[in-house]
């Protein structure tokens, strides 16, 4: 299934990526594809926000391979549970690796867990997990960007 919508403000992308992010299971992969620019860190903002999680703490990782963020423990908010990953967000950047490092990344072992994994740059993947969904963001010039929703087949 694909769905294919248009935004015209980065918040538009993030919230369109927050509403994907209530739909999504946990352990569920997020394929991000698109130039430098397009979007694909503004997306995962919004999916952190969909999960509760202080869309802020998202930026581009640097230094660190993957990042996780938990769910804010606001009023309301129960703890999650330590170590299960539910809930959370790992955030991976592929842009500065290649082959063995994205090799030893262990991104098998982390799309077992519960957590919502999102890669940006997944196009450098050799074999994606099954089942995950590929967000394709095209830069349409000034703010327009098109954003394609492809869930895999399980
Ligand atoms: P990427 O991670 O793909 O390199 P970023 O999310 O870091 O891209 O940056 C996207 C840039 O494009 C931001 O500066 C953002 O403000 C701008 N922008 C303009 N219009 C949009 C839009 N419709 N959706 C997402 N980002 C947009
Ligand atoms: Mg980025």
């Amino acid at each position: 299934m694909t769905e294919v919508v248009r935004t015209e403000s980065e918040e538009e992308t993030a919230g369109v990526a927050r509403r994907l992010a209530g739909q999504l299971p946990p352990g569920s992969v997020v394929l991000l594809t698109g130039d430098l620019g397009a979007g694909k860190t503004a997306f995962v903002r919004g999916l952190a926000a969909g999960l509760g999680i202080d869309s802020e703490e998202v930026s581009s990782p640097t230094f660190t391979l993957v990042q996780e963020y938990r769910p804010s423990t606001g009023a309301g908010r129960p703890a999650p549970a330590e170590g299960r990953g539910e809930g959370s967000l790992l955030h991976v950047d592929l842009y500065r690796l290649q082959g063995a490092e994205i090799d030893d990344l262990g991104l098998d072992e982390l799309s077992e867990g519960t957590a919502v994994v999102a890669i940006e740059w997944a196009e450098r993947l050799g074999a994606p997990p099954a089942g995950a969904l590929r967000v394709t963001i095209a830069d349409l010039g000034g703010d327009a960007r098109e954003i394609r929703i492809e869930r895999g087949r399980q």
